[in-house]
Protein backbone atom coordinates (compact mmCIF):
# COMPACT_ATOMS: atom_id res chain seq x y z
CA UNK A 1 0.00 0.00 0.00
CA UNK A 2 1.25 3.63 -1.01
CA UNK A 3 0.65 6.52 1.37
CA UNK A 4 1.60 7.01 4.69
CA UNK A 5 1.53 4.69 7.60
CA UNK A 6 -1.66 4.53 9.63
CA UNK A 7 -2.00 4.39 13.19
CA UNK A 8 -3.63 0.43 13.95
CA UNK A 9 -6.11 1.95 16.62
CA UNK A 10 -7.52 4.68 15.31
CA UNK A 11 -7.50 6.22 11.03
CA UNK A 12 -5.14 8.97 11.85
CA UNK A 13 -1.74 8.76 9.43
CA UNK A 14 1.92 9.80 10.53
CA UNK A 15 2.23 13.10 10.13
CA UNK A 16 5.45 14.11 12.34
CA UNK A 17 6.03 16.47 14.20
CA UNK A 18 2.25 16.56 15.60
CA UNK A 19 0.93 12.95 14.79
CA UNK A 20 3.71 10.06 15.35
CA UNK A 21 3.10 6.04 15.25
CA UNK A 22 5.56 4.04 17.87
CA UNK A 23 7.15 0.59 16.80
CA UNK A 24 3.80 -0.96 17.12
CA UNK A 25 1.88 1.32 14.73
CA UNK A 26 0.08 2.93 17.29
CA UNK A 27 -0.54 6.95 17.40
CA UNK A 28 1.04 9.41 20.30
CA UNK A 29 -3.03 10.39 20.49
CA UNK A 30 -4.24 6.66 20.93
CA UNK A 31 -1.18 6.51 23.13
CA UNK A 32 -2.24 9.47 25.38
CA UNK A 33 -5.82 8.45 25.89
CA UNK A 34 -4.67 4.76 26.38
CA UNK A 35 -2.70 6.44 29.73
CA UNK A 36 -6.34 8.21 30.95
CA UNK A 37 -7.46 6.83 34.01
CA UNK A 38 -10.82 5.34 33.75
CA UNK A 39 -12.64 7.54 35.76
CA UNK A 40 -11.34 10.88 33.60
CA UNK A 41 -12.49 9.35 30.28
CA UNK A 42 -16.29 8.37 32.03
CA UNK A 43 -16.57 11.30 33.27
CA UNK A 44 -20.15 11.11 31.70
CA UNK A 45 -22.00 14.71 31.47
CA UNK A 46 -25.52 13.85 32.93
CA UNK A 47 -28.91 14.62 31.46
CA UNK A 48 -30.08 15.90 34.25
CA UNK A 49 -27.43 18.56 34.08
CA UNK A 50 -28.87 20.01 31.04
CA UNK A 51 -32.68 19.63 31.81
CA UNK A 52 -31.62 21.98 34.89
CA UNK A 53 -30.32 24.67 32.74
CA UNK A 54 -33.02 24.71 30.31
CA UNK A 55 -35.41 24.80 33.14
CA UNK A 56 -33.56 28.40 34.25
CA UNK A 57 -34.36 29.66 30.88
CA UNK A 58 -37.82 28.20 29.47
CA UNK A 59 -40.33 30.31 29.07
CA UNK A 60 -38.62 33.61 30.18
CA UNK A 61 -37.99 34.82 26.40
CA UNK A 62 -39.98 34.27 23.05
CA UNK A 63 -37.46 31.04 21.93
CA UNK A 64 -36.02 29.19 24.70
CA UNK A 65 -33.02 27.76 22.25
CA UNK A 66 -32.12 28.37 18.19
CA UNK A 67 -31.07 25.16 17.13
CA UNK A 68 -28.18 25.26 14.32
CA UNK A 69 -29.86 23.27 11.59
CA UNK A 70 -27.75 21.83 8.96
CA UNK A 71 -30.15 19.02 7.94
CA UNK A 72 -28.04 16.58 8.93
CA UNK A 73 -28.85 13.43 11.24
CA UNK A 74 -26.87 14.91 14.37
CA UNK A 75 -28.94 18.70 14.19
CA UNK A 76 -32.14 17.44 12.69
CA UNK A 77 -32.34 15.17 15.99
CA UNK A 78 -31.22 18.11 18.08
CA UNK A 79 -34.34 19.88 16.46
CA UNK A 80 -36.44 17.19 17.41
CA UNK A 81 -35.38 16.10 21.14
CA UNK A 82 -34.98 19.72 21.91
CA UNK A 83 -39.04 19.81 21.09
CA UNK A 84 -40.56 16.65 21.91
CA UNK A 85 -37.94 15.70 25.01
CA UNK A 86 -36.89 18.98 26.22
CA UNK A 87 -40.09 20.56 25.53
CA UNK A 88 -38.48 23.99 24.91
CA UNK A 89 -39.58 26.41 22.16
CA UNK A 90 -36.73 26.49 19.43
CA UNK A 91 -36.40 28.59 16.31
CA UNK A 92 -34.54 26.65 13.77
CA UNK A 93 -31.59 28.28 11.90
CA UNK A 94 -29.71 27.37 9.17
CA UNK A 95 -27.44 29.06 7.43
CA UNK A 96 -26.06 28.37 3.81
CA UNK A 97 -23.43 29.59 2.28
CA UNK A 98 -24.35 29.16 -1.29
CA UNK A 99 -23.57 25.65 -1.34
CA UNK A 100 -26.13 23.13 1.02
CA UNK A 101 -27.41 20.43 -0.54
CA UNK A 102 -31.10 20.55 -2.05
CA UNK A 103 -31.00 16.94 0.31
CA UNK A 104 -30.03 18.80 3.28
CA UNK A 105 -32.75 21.68 3.32
CA UNK A 106 -35.41 19.34 2.47
CA UNK A 107 -34.22 17.55 5.30
CA UNK A 108 -35.42 20.95 7.57
CA UNK A 109 -38.08 21.77 5.54
CA UNK A 110 -39.79 18.97 6.59
CA UNK A 111 -38.39 18.55 10.20
CA UNK A 112 -39.80 22.32 10.82
CA UNK A 113 -43.14 21.41 9.07
CA UNK A 114 -43.65 18.39 10.81
CA UNK A 115 -42.39 19.72 14.37
CA UNK A 116 -44.69 23.05 14.07
CA UNK A 117 -41.48 25.17 14.83
CA UNK A 118 -40.64 28.81 13.31
CA UNK A 119 -37.48 28.24 10.82
CA UNK A 120 -35.13 31.21 9.60
CA UNK A 121 -32.62 30.79 6.78
CA UNK A 122 -29.81 32.62 6.25
CA UNK A 123 -28.39 32.49 2.62
CA UNK A 124 -25.41 35.00 1.85
CA UNK A 125 -22.48 34.69 -0.36
CA UNK A 126 -20.70 36.89 1.50
CA UNK A 127 -17.78 33.97 2.28
CA UNK A 128 -17.60 33.04 -1.85
CA UNK A 129 -15.03 35.51 -2.35
CA UNK A 130 -12.80 34.13 0.68
CA UNK A 131 -13.15 30.66 -0.67
CA UNK A 132 -12.22 31.33 -3.87
CA UNK A 133 -8.90 32.99 -2.81
CA UNK A 134 -7.99 29.97 -0.67
CA UNK A 135 -8.28 27.70 -3.97
CA UNK A 136 -6.53 29.89 -6.38
CA UNK A 137 -3.67 30.69 -3.79
CA UNK A 138 -3.39 26.87 -3.23
CA UNK A 139 -3.54 28.04 0.87
CA UNK A 140 -3.55 25.60 3.12
CA UNK A 141 -6.31 27.09 4.90
CA UNK A 142 -9.10 24.91 6.12
CA UNK A 143 -12.17 26.00 3.94
CA UNK A 144 -14.42 24.34 6.66
CA UNK A 145 -12.48 26.31 9.90
CA UNK A 146 -12.91 29.19 8.04
CA UNK A 147 -16.54 28.62 7.60
CA UNK A 148 -17.24 27.75 10.87
CA UNK A 149 -15.90 30.96 12.14
CA UNK A 150 -18.19 32.88 9.79
CA UNK A 151 -21.16 30.95 10.77
CA UNK A 152 -20.90 30.84 14.54
CA UNK A 153 -20.20 34.41 14.78
CA UNK A 154 -23.01 34.46 12.31
CA UNK A 155 -25.07 32.48 15.33
CA UNK A 156 -24.13 34.34 18.13
CA UNK A 157 -25.31 37.19 16.41
CA UNK A 158 -28.69 36.15 15.60
CA UNK A 159 -29.14 34.90 19.06
CA UNK A 160 -28.38 38.39 20.30
CA UNK A 161 -30.60 39.54 17.98
CA UNK A 162 -33.65 37.55 18.75
CA UNK A 163 -32.15 37.80 22.73
CA UNK A 164 -32.41 33.70 22.55
CA UNK A 165 -30.60 32.35 25.88
CA UNK A 166 -29.31 28.89 24.56
CA UNK A 167 -27.75 28.14 20.89
CA UNK A 168 -28.30 24.17 20.38
CA UNK A 169 -25.52 22.60 17.83
CA UNK A 170 -26.03 19.10 17.22
CA UNK A 171 -22.02 18.32 17.83
CA UNK A 172 -21.83 14.51 18.85
CA UNK A 173 -19.32 13.20 20.90
CA UNK A 174 -16.51 12.51 18.33
CA UNK A 175 -17.44 16.48 17.89
CA UNK A 176 -16.96 17.94 21.15
CA UNK A 177 -17.70 16.50 24.53
CA UNK A 178 -17.88 19.25 27.45
CA UNK A 179 -15.46 21.68 25.74
CA UNK A 180 -16.00 24.89 27.31
CA UNK A 181 -18.37 25.04 25.19
CA UNK A 182 -16.76 26.24 21.84
CA UNK A 183 -13.46 25.39 21.18
CA UNK A 184 -13.66 21.66 19.50
CA UNK A 185 -16.30 22.91 17.15
CA UNK A 186 -13.64 23.79 14.65
CA UNK A 187 -10.49 25.27 15.20
CA UNK A 188 -9.17 23.96 18.14
CA UNK A 189 -5.63 24.69 17.44
CA UNK A 190 -4.26 23.60 20.75
CA UNK A 191 -5.01 19.99 19.74
CA UNK A 192 -1.80 18.12 17.97
CA UNK A 193 -3.93 16.71 15.22
CA UNK A 194 -5.25 20.10 14.71
CA UNK A 195 -2.30 22.37 14.60
CA UNK A 196 -0.79 22.73 11.17
CA UNK A 197 -4.55 22.90 9.91
CA UNK A 198 -5.22 25.97 12.91
CA UNK A 199 -2.15 27.79 11.86
CA UNK A 200 -2.84 27.74 8.14
CA UNK A 201 -5.89 29.07 8.86
CA UNK A 202 -4.82 31.82 10.83
CA UNK A 203 -2.04 32.84 8.55
CA UNK A 204 -4.51 32.83 5.92
CA UNK A 205 -6.83 35.38 7.78
CA UNK A 206 -4.56 37.53 8.89
CA UNK A 207 -2.63 37.51 5.30
CA UNK A 208 -5.72 37.47 3.17
CA UNK A 209 -9.07 38.22 5.07
CA UNK A 210 -8.52 40.92 7.57
CA UNK A 211 -6.52 43.05 5.02
CA UNK A 212 -9.77 42.92 2.34
CA UNK A 213 -12.08 45.75 3.37
CA UNK A 214 -14.61 43.87 2.49
CA UNK A 215 -13.91 41.38 5.48
CA UNK A 216 -11.85 43.91 7.69
CA UNK A 217 -14.59 42.80 10.75
CA UNK A 218 -13.87 39.03 10.24
CA UNK A 219 -13.03 37.29 13.78
CA UNK A 220 -9.29 36.59 13.44
CA UNK A 221 -9.92 32.78 15.12
CA UNK A 222 -12.70 31.24 16.56
CA UNK A 223 -11.45 32.56 20.05
CA UNK A 224 -12.57 36.44 19.31
CA UNK A 225 -15.81 34.64 17.94
CA UNK A 226 -16.18 33.46 21.58
CA UNK A 227 -14.75 36.78 23.23
CA UNK A 228 -17.10 39.24 20.81
CA UNK A 229 -19.90 36.98 21.86
CA UNK A 230 -19.12 37.14 25.60
CA UNK A 231 -19.69 40.77 25.23
CA UNK A 232 -22.47 41.15 22.99
CA UNK A 233 -24.70 38.36 25.03
CA UNK A 234 -23.13 35.53 26.33
CA UNK A 235 -25.71 33.02 24.81
CA UNK A 236 -24.67 29.67 26.51
CA UNK A 237 -23.91 26.69 23.50
CA UNK A 238 -25.13 23.37 24.42
CA UNK A 239 -25.42 20.28 22.24
CA UNK A 240 -28.00 17.25 23.42
CA UNK A 241 -25.94 14.30 21.83
CA UNK A 242 -23.66 15.15 25.05
CA UNK A 243 -26.74 14.28 27.21
CA UNK A 244 -28.88 12.00 25.34
CA UNK A 245 -28.97 7.99 25.96
CA UNK A 246 -29.13 7.17 22.54
CA UNK A 247 -26.64 5.94 19.88
CA UNK A 248 -26.90 7.33 16.36
CA UNK A 249 -28.75 4.36 15.02
CA UNK A 250 -31.30 4.68 17.65
CA UNK A 251 -31.84 8.91 16.63
CA UNK A 252 -31.52 8.39 12.66
CA UNK A 253 -34.10 5.68 12.87
CA UNK A 254 -36.44 7.77 15.12
CA UNK A 255 -36.01 11.02 12.51
CA UNK A 256 -36.59 8.82 9.64
CA UNK A 257 -39.88 7.57 10.95
CA UNK A 258 -40.99 10.83 12.83
CA UNK A 259 -39.65 13.76 10.12
CA UNK A 260 -39.06 11.60 6.95
CA UNK A 261 -35.37 12.76 7.37
CA UNK A 262 -33.37 10.43 4.55
CA UNK A 263 -29.72 10.55 4.17
CA UNK A 264 -28.18 12.77 1.67
CA UNK A 265 -27.26 10.92 -1.78
CA UNK A 266 -24.08 12.73 -1.79
CA UNK A 267 -21.71 13.53 0.91
CA UNK A 268 -18.38 13.00 2.23
CA UNK A 269 -17.86 11.21 4.85
CA UNK A 270 -20.38 8.81 3.17
CA UNK A 271 -23.47 9.27 5.15
CA UNK A 272 -23.36 12.23 6.63
CA UNK A 273 -24.78 15.79 5.39
CA UNK A 274 -21.97 18.13 4.42
CA UNK A 275 -22.36 21.03 2.03
CA UNK A 276 -20.75 20.53 -1.67
CA UNK A 277 -18.03 22.56 -0.88
CA UNK A 278 -16.91 20.19 2.16
CA UNK A 279 -16.22 18.06 -1.05
CA UNK A 280 -13.06 20.27 -1.93
CA UNK A 281 -12.53 21.07 1.59
CA UNK A 282 -11.77 17.26 2.54
CA UNK A 283 -9.71 16.73 -0.94
CA UNK A 284 -7.47 19.96 0.15
CA UNK A 285 -6.93 18.67 3.52
CA UNK A 286 -5.84 15.18 2.16
CA UNK A 287 -3.20 16.44 -0.28
CA UNK A 288 -2.16 19.10 2.11
CA UNK A 289 -2.04 16.97 5.50
CA UNK A 290 -2.70 13.44 4.48
CA UNK A 291 -6.01 13.64 6.35
CA UNK A 292 -9.11 15.63 7.56
CA UNK A 293 -11.00 16.85 10.34
CA UNK A 294 -13.04 13.93 9.90
CA UNK A 295 -10.25 11.51 10.39
CA UNK A 296 -9.52 13.42 13.83
CA UNK A 297 -13.31 13.36 14.91
CA UNK A 298 -13.46 9.48 13.69
CA UNK A 299 -10.57 8.14 15.81
CA UNK A 300 -12.24 9.89 19.11
CA UNK A 301 -15.29 7.73 18.31
CA UNK A 302 -13.13 5.05 17.11
CA UNK A 303 -11.34 5.39 21.11
CA UNK A 304 -14.51 5.78 22.61
CA UNK A 305 -15.70 2.39 21.36
CA UNK A 306 -18.14 4.66 19.69
CA UNK A 307 -17.50 3.35 15.74
CA UNK A 308 -15.31 0.44 14.43
CA UNK A 309 -12.10 1.18 12.28
CA UNK A 310 -13.50 -0.66 9.76
CA UNK A 311 -16.33 1.48 9.25
CA UNK A 312 -14.36 4.48 9.92
CA UNK A 313 -12.16 3.24 6.59
CA UNK A 314 -15.36 2.90 4.82
CA UNK A 315 -16.89 6.36 5.49
CA UNK A 316 -13.89 8.25 5.12
CA UNK A 317 -13.02 6.71 1.27
CA UNK A 318 -12.68 9.39 -1.18
CA UNK A 319 -14.11 7.80 -4.27
CA UNK A 320 -14.96 11.40 -6.04
CA UNK A 321 -12.67 12.66 -9.11
CA UNK A 322 -11.58 16.36 -10.44
CA UNK A 323 -14.76 16.52 -12.49
CA UNK A 324 -17.10 16.08 -9.77
CA UNK A 325 -14.90 19.16 -7.70
CA UNK A 326 -14.65 21.38 -10.96
CA UNK A 327 -17.94 21.23 -11.13
CA UNK A 328 -18.79 22.33 -7.62
CA UNK A 329 -15.58 25.08 -7.94
CA UNK A 330 -17.04 26.70 -10.89
CA UNK A 331 -19.67 29.32 -9.50
CA UNK A 332 -16.98 30.29 -7.69
CA UNK A 333 -15.29 30.77 -10.60
CA UNK A 334 -11.85 28.59 -9.76
CA UNK A 335 -10.12 25.24 -11.25
CA UNK A 336 -9.11 22.44 -8.71
CA UNK A 337 -5.74 21.31 -9.75
ZN1 LIG B 1 -4.27 6.30 16.70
Amino acid sequence: MNGPKICRKCVLPEAPPEITLDADGVCNICADYAKQTAAAREEKPLETDFTKILAQHRGKHEYDCLVMCSGGKDSTASLYYMKTRYKTKPLAFTFDHGFETEDALDNIKKAVEKLGVDFMLFRSDFMHDMFAKIINTGSKAVICHLCSIWYMDLTFKMAARFDIPIIIAGWTKGQSLRQPAMTKCACNITAPEFARMGAATKEFIDQHVRTDPKYKDFPASMEEVLARAQKRHKALVLSPHWFLPYDSQTYVETIERELGWKYPALSYPAKSTNCYLNFISAYNSMKNYGYTHYHVEMSKLIRDGALTRAEALELLKMDFGKDFLNKIAAPLGCKIE
